[in-house]
């Protein structure tokens, strides 16, 4: 069938900001394709898309789950012809980046939603960031066009300004309902008792002169990307559908150029307009080049282009414990065929595993499959060593794809069993998680024992407590959050151990090291540099002097937290013929590294927010005293629909609450969204209680 036709494929996700329609337009996607029939309004807490218990009761979209539909598009290019489009539902809370990060990772293609009133709000920049790291193509669906306040003029800036995108409107609103076609220059009126039929015909006269001017726009933008239709425009200020059309596609695929489609997902209005559109200008797998690794025993550059008849390299994205089918492995197919019962080698971990067996998968139903080829995205069982992030690769042919790294966590709370049952089953319980989510840390508090979970929000981690009790049946009790400080240093310092042991018979410790120390750029980490020469320390000791500062630093030298962003320089040391080893190396680098960074001075770094707040006007002026009073600088205040927006930044430390003291103050007709960004220095008054707490 169509699997066998790479160019018939569209592997594509749908990001937005959280609450801008995503799930809703995912799921009529479903429906208009005919993978469900009734169709779950969101508020009801019952899409097929959102299928985790806490998903329905937080009315939020957590896990990206992979379904497959087909479309047959009505009009253009691909008219007629059956595609096959593997959607993937991305989260939009800001604290499941990592989701976001790994999708972006395995899509060709992106479908960005916004809120028709709302414009590009400020987890959408983030998530529109992340998709430009990845060069990964988009197009944009204006949802909620049907609402008061609606105005598309609003989001086309904002897509320029924030985003510094070029956007081109496809498909506008028009009068009653309609849309309008930009491209084809007509109007489309959905009909039928729920809007999913349409026709097309005429614009009315009150909307020609927009469908005019929009047309004109579109025609030139597409002469500024492809020479066709310059050359068109110029001899006649014309150019014909198919010509535009193929402007466009070239135009997204190369990101010069932003196709916008309107429509309100909530009225079945747009939505095959859209679908349309995806297979017309998301790219195929076989329009992408060829996937980049390294060979694993000499870290050589290999490409695999994406051809069934190309050895196989296949990249783990998520895993997931499924009550029935156990471990369920998501890949994504970059090359070659992956089978049901081969055995296939698995990178960086050198393993090799079995495949047992393959499965498309439509939310929480799934259709077994024998194959899937070049393009492919598919979960697969029987994979009980592989993790996210992980290569599958044919065994002759060694691959490693770059890996997809989680983000360092920014809140902990501590957790307590809630009954020695409970305490039996938590281990377990938690390595089924960590296995899962690749942004959760677990640690043992050093001093009180208890157990510390990491990870990328307050929400984050209410969730992972939420699913200990109903996935794992494992009660336990929180703490308060607390944000994840991190240390470093005023200025350079320089400091030397000696470690020297003398002992009676044997063999003694012999060990100098010094070192310096200078504050390094913000997210640098520590930096270790050998300068050492005339083989004052044998070269074959500086990897244990290396380990003993990456452990100190790690420990943390003045409160307890990692210190990060320190350059650190081997300058001096000296050793003895017979009694210097790595060991007295390592002790030697890791107490010379506390001695340099204590006489460099002690900074405290704080993670930090960048929060929208949208109120009605009257109460900007409070709102920017009450984040003053949470230590956050206000950026900008600017008119926003009806209201006002006020953009700050504030420490995480301060704004746990936030949520519940913005509801009060501004009796609940206030909205905010935090975004975490980057790590500050905290005030010396911050930093002298946090070290003494
Ligand atoms: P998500 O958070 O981006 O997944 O957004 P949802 O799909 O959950 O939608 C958020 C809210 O907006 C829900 O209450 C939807 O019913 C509503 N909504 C979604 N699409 C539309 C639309 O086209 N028009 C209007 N007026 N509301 C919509």
């Amino acid at each position: 069938m169509l699997r066998n036709d790479i160019s018939r494929l569209r592997n594509i996700g749908i990001m937005a900001h959280i609450d801008a329609g995503k799930t809703t337009c995912a799921e009529r996607i479903l429906v208009f394709t005919g993978r469900l029939h009734a169709s779950g309004e969101v508020h009801d807490g019952n899409t097929a898309l959102d299928h985790l218990e806490q998903e329905r009761t937080k009315g939020i979209t957590i896990t990206a789950a992979a379904t497959t539909v087909t479309w047959t598009p009505a009009v253009g290019a691909f008219e007629g012809r059956e595609h096959q489009i593997q959607l993937i539902d991305t989260p939009g809370h800001i604290d499941f980046t990592i989701e976001v990060e790994r999708s972006l990772r395995v899509l060709d293609g992106a479908v960005f939603v916004l809120d028709a009133a709302s414009g590009v709000e400020c987890q959408s920049e983030t998530v529109w960031r992340q998709a430009d790291r990845h060069r990964v193509p988009r197009i944009a669906f204006i949802n909620k066009v049907d609402k008061v306040g609606a105005d598309v003029e609003l989001c086309l800036r904002d897509l320029r300004e924030r985003l510094g995108a070029s956007p081109v409107l496809l498909t506008l609103p028009g009068s009653d309902g309609m849309l309008l076609d930009a491209l084809r220059k007509h109007a489309i009126v959905f009909e039928g008792e729920d809007g999913r039929a349409y026709r097309t015909c005429e614009a009315v006269p009150a909307d020609r002169a927009a469908l005019e001017a929009a047309h004109a726009r579109l025609v030139e933008a597409c002469a500024e990307v492809d020479e066709e239709v310059l050359a068109a425009y110029c001899a006649s200020k014309a150019a014909t559908p198919a010509a535009l059309e193929r402007a466009l596609r070239k135009g997204t695929l190369s990101g010069k150029l932003l196709v916008v489609l309107s429509g309100s997902a909530l009225k079945n209005r747009g939505i095959q307009q859209l679908l349309d559109a995806v297979v017309a200008y998301l790219p195929s797998p076989a329009d992408l080049p060829p996937k980049e690794g390294t060979r694993p025993d000499d870290d050589g550059v290999v490409l695999r282009a994406p051809r069934d008849d190309e050895p196989l390299s296949a990249l783990a994205f998520k895993t997931v414990s499924d009550k029935n089918a156990g471990l369920l492995t998501f890949v994504r197919v970059y090359s070659g065929v992956l089978s049901a019962g081969s055995a296939v080698a698995v990178f960086p971990r050198h393993g090799r595993e079995r495949v047992s067996r393959m499965f498309v998968i439509h939310a929480d139903q799934r259709a077994e499959i024998a194959r899937a080829g070049a393009g492919a995205i598919v979960a697969v069982t029987g994979l009980g060593e592989v993790r996210t992030g992980d290569t599958l690769c044919d065994p002759k042919h060694a691959i490693c794809l770059e890996r997809i790294e989680a983000p360092a966590p920014v809140v902990e709370i501590a957790i307590e069993p809630s009954s020695s049952l409970d305490r039996e089953r938590l281990g377990g319980a938690l390595g089924k998680m960590l296995a899962e989510d690749p942004s959760l840390r677990v640690t043992t508090h050093p001093e009180t024992g208890q157990t510390i979970l990491s990870g990328m929000g307050q929400l984050h981690l209410e969730i992972v407590v939420d699913r200990l009790l109903t996935e794992h049946r494992v009660g336990v009790r929180m703490g308060e959050p607390e944000v994840a400080y991190k240390e470093t240093i005023r200025h350079p310092a320089r400091a030397e151990h000696r470690h020297i042991k003398q002992s009676g018979g044997g063999s003694g410790q012999y060990a100098i090291v010094t070192l310096t120390v200078a504050p390094g750029p913000r997210g640098s980490g520590i930096t270790f540099t050998d300068e050492t020469t005339g083989g004052v320390v044998p070269k074959e000791f500086v990897p244990a002097i290396e380990k003993g500062v990456l452990g100190a630093a790690s420990r943390g030298v003045f409160a307890g937290y990692p210190v990060v962003d320190v350059d650190v320089r081997l300058v001096d040391g000296g050793f003895h013929k017979t009694d210097s080893t790595a060991a007295a190396f390592e002790i030697a680098g890791s107490l010379a590294f506390q001695a340099a960074a204590r006489a460099g001075g002690f900074e405290l770094l704080e993670p930090m927010t960048t929060v929208d707040v949208t109120v009605p006007d009257s109460l900007a002026g409070t709102v920017s005293g009450a984040l003053a009073s949470r230590r956050g600088i206000v950026k900008s205040i600017t008119a926003r629909g009806a209201g006002v927006l006020v953009v700050a930044r504030a420490p995480l430390a301060s704004m746990f609450d936030w949520t519940n003291h913005l509801r009060s103050i501004s009796s609940g007709r206030g909205s905010s969204v935090t975004r975490i960004d980057g790590y500050d220095v905290a005030p010396d008054a911050v930093a002298r209680k946090v070290a003494s707490a």
